[in-house]
Parts: C-alpha cells; sequence; structure tokens
C-alpha cells in the first residue's frame, strides 16, 4: 500500500511539474491562459487518458491559468477523469461542454487556444459569447514544446513499446513464407502486439512488398509477397498512451546483388548518424551526414524523405532531422533514425531506428535485427 501511495505520489508531481513549466511559458507570451483542446495535451498536463471520440466531440478541454488549472467534462466523462486527474480540478459542465467553457473564459483577458486543434465552429462560438471581454490568441504548439524533451516516466513508456514491437516482428518474421499477403503479415503484426499487452497501433501498419515498397508510405495491400522481393515494414505499438516506431527492410529467401548493395547504403548512412548524435547537434546536421553518405553511394535522388522526426504520445512530432529543420538535440529527446532509397518500380529499403538522446550519444531503443535476407518458415 506504502508503495502505492508514493507512485501516486510521483504521478502527481510529474503533472504539477508540466503544469508549472506551462505557466511560465504562458507567463513568457503573455497570455493569463491557455485552453488545451489536443487530446494528447490534454492527457499529457492531466493525465486523463480518453481520446476524443470524434473531432466534434471532446472527451474534455483544459484551461490552465496563473492559479487554476481544471479540466472540463461533460456527465460521461466526469467520473473516470475524476479518478485520473489528480492533481487537476475537475469541473461538469452543467449545460453544454461550449457554454460552460466560454463562462470560464470570462475569468481571463487573453487567452491562448491551440490554432491546430480548435474547430472552427467552436472558436466562433466561445468569441461570440466572450466579445469585448476576453482576447482570444492563436498559438501554435506551446504544450508540444514542452513534450519534445521528455522524462524517465515517458522513457520506460516507449522502451516498453519499442520492446513490444520489436517482439512483434521478430515473432511475424518467423512464421512468414512466399505466398503470404501483405495484409496477413499487417494483421499478424497487429494481432501479435494486441495480445501481448499493446493498447492500440502507434500508427496503420506498413507492409510493403516488391515494387509497393518504393513509397515511403504505402500501407498493406493483398499482394502475396515472393521469395526474393524486397519488403518494407513499418510498425509501432501504442503503450500507456506512448508510441514505437520501428522499421526492418529484408529479402524473403534470397536477394540480388542490388538489393544487398541499396542495403549496405542505407545502412551506413544510418550508422553515421547515429554515431553523430548526441546534444548540442542540430536536425540538420545529422540530416546532412546520412544525406551526403547516400550522395556518395549514388542514392542521394532516391532519398525523398527527412531522415527522422520525435516520437511520444504522438508518432510523429518534434524535433525534426530535416534539411528545414531549425531544432538542436537535447537530452531526453526521443528521436527516429531512418534513411531510405526508394526505387520506382523496383522496390525500396529504409531501416529505422528509435533513440534517445543523451549527452554524449544515443541509446538505441529499437532491438530488431537488422538482416537483408530472412528464412521465413521452410515451406
Ligand atoms: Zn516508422
Ligand atoms: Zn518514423
Amino acid at each position: 500500500m506504502i508503495k502505492a501511495d508514493e507512485e501516486q505520489r510521483k504521478t502527481v508531481s510529474v503533472y504539477a511539474v508540466r503544469i508549472a513549466r506551462l505557466r511560465e511559458k504562458l507567463a513568457a507570451a503573455g497570455l493569463d491562459a491557455l485552453l488545451v483542446t489536443r487530446p494528447e495535451n490534454r492527457r499529457y498536463l492531466s493525465g486523463h487518458r480518453s481520446p476524443d471520440p470524434s473531432s466534434a466531440t471532446t472527451a474534455g478541454w483544459l484551461l490552465v491559468g496563473p492559479a487554476r488549472a481544471m479540466l472540463l467534462t461533460d456527465c460521461i466523462e466526469y467520473e473516470a477523469a475524476r479518478q485520473q486527474v489528480r492533481p487537476l480540478e475537475v469541473v461538469q459542465a452543467k449545460i453544454s461542454l461550449r457554454e460552460a467553457m466560454a463562462e470560464a473564459l470570462l475569468s481571463y483577458r487573453r487567452v491562448g487556444f491551440e490554432e491546430s486543434h480548435l474547430v472552427f465552429g467552436t472558436y466562433r462560438f466561445l468569441a461570440e459569447k466572450t466579445q469585448g471581454e476576453v482576447e482570444l490568441v492563436p498559438v501554435p504548439g506551446m504544450v508540444e514544446e514542452l513534450r519534445i524533451i521528455k522524462d524517465e516516466s515517458e522513457h520506460a513508456a516507449i522502451r516498453k513499446a519499442a520492446a513490444l514491437t520489436d517482439q512483434a516482428l521478430a515473432h511475424v518474421l518467423a512464421g512468414m513464407r512466399p505466398g503470404t499477403t501483405e495484409r496477413e503479415v499487417a494483421w499478424g503484426l497487429e494481432c501479435w502486439m494486441r495480445e501481448h499487452g499493446a493498447e492500440g497501433m502507434a500508427f496503420r501498419p506498413i507492409v510493403a512488398s516488391g515494387p509497393n515498397a518504393a513509397l515511403p508510405h504505402a500501407g498493406a495491400s493483398e499482394r502475396p509477397i515472393a521469395a526474393g522481393d524486397p519488403v518494407v515494414i513499418d510498425i509501432g505499438a501504442r503503450l500507456d498512451g506512448y508510441c514505437g516506431d520501428l522499421t526492418r527492410s529484408f529479402c524473403l529467401r534470397k536477394a540480388g546483388p542490388r538489393y544487398l548493395e541499396v542495403y549496405r547504403a542505407v545502412g551506413e548512412a544510418q550508422q553515421a548518424a547515429l554515431s553523430t548524435m548526441r546534444a548540442g547537434v542540430s536536425g540538420k546536421e545529422i540530416d546532412t551526414i546520412a544525406r551526403e553518405r547516400l550522395m556518395a553511394a549514388g542514392y542521394g535522388e532516391a532519398f525523398g524523405h527527412s531522415l527522422g522526426h520525435g516520437v511520444g504520445l504522438v508518432v510523429h512530432e518534434g524535433p525534426r532531422l530535416a534539411q528545414t529543420s531549425t531544432d538542436v538535440l537535447a537530452e531526453g529527446m526521443v528521436v527516429t533514425v531512418e534513411p531510405g532509397v526508394y526505387l520506382p518500380g523496383w522496390g525500396g529499403v529504409r531501416t529505422e531506428d528509435l533513440v534517445i538522446v543523451r549527452k554524449d550519444g544515443v541509446e538505441v531503443l529499437s532491438g530488431a535485427l537488422k538482416e537483408p535476407v530472412i528464412k521465413g518458415v521452410e515451406a
């Protein structure tokens, strides 16, 4: 019991720290409060785990001011929120959520709202109800800026999601045989992850074979996978809200010389990037290192996307490892490193690892084997 109490105190303090850091940002931006409508941001600040049923229906909104932080919900979510949201005040809207929020906004003068995560109809309603009293200010990504550096509890959750993702891949690859369709492989991966504790998928699994492997974000089709086909599998489990993200590429049973050459080039580009990563290095620098390697190997044109992205409560978040990135790596960030080569009509290779940025390097979380050829089940 004592241990459970301690755990609970720790959890409460995590959210209290996050709210305190948000308040510093609010003060610096000259805002009296922030209206938080993005579900992942709500979860990050309050611990309220319910997702939003749809973009027009919410499981609750947060309003964080200098002294008061409250979660406003309806009667459906109230009890669950009251149990999950320990450090915050939980308020049940009597008539409608929008009415109650408009009333709560009137305690402030300048209130920020999440410009990419507030439905226009709701914005218009709140603006009309508070006209002349409250200035509603669009804010691009204040909570996202806090989320970019992960704490120990987040590292633990991501580590678990990454391990589960590794295990799912190992399990399914061991059972693969020529003739299995992409969709069967994707379902096998999803089933395994769900049966072993995943609360869902971090994103729609990609299983792309043959020419489909030349499409970086292919889904999974009815195409049967033949021996010798290039295959790209990109998957991630979601656990305790946090995402895994892993890509492995291989040929089933046998690989031609061209495949092995492309595979080696991608692997070397990834290794070059990984070995230069540490706190203080910019996202652009790391992308450049991998890109130059692939250019030197003759595949510069075939690497169209950026090298990597942050992973947390959302599978694509900051920082970005890209030519257009202004982010600088800092201790505690969690990012992917995923160079790829895509040759239309032929296929592609992408290798993706998930890492935690440390002071002097990175801690690689992905443990899945990197092999250009896998055997699968002997037919
Ligand atoms: Zn991925
Ligand atoms: Zn990724």
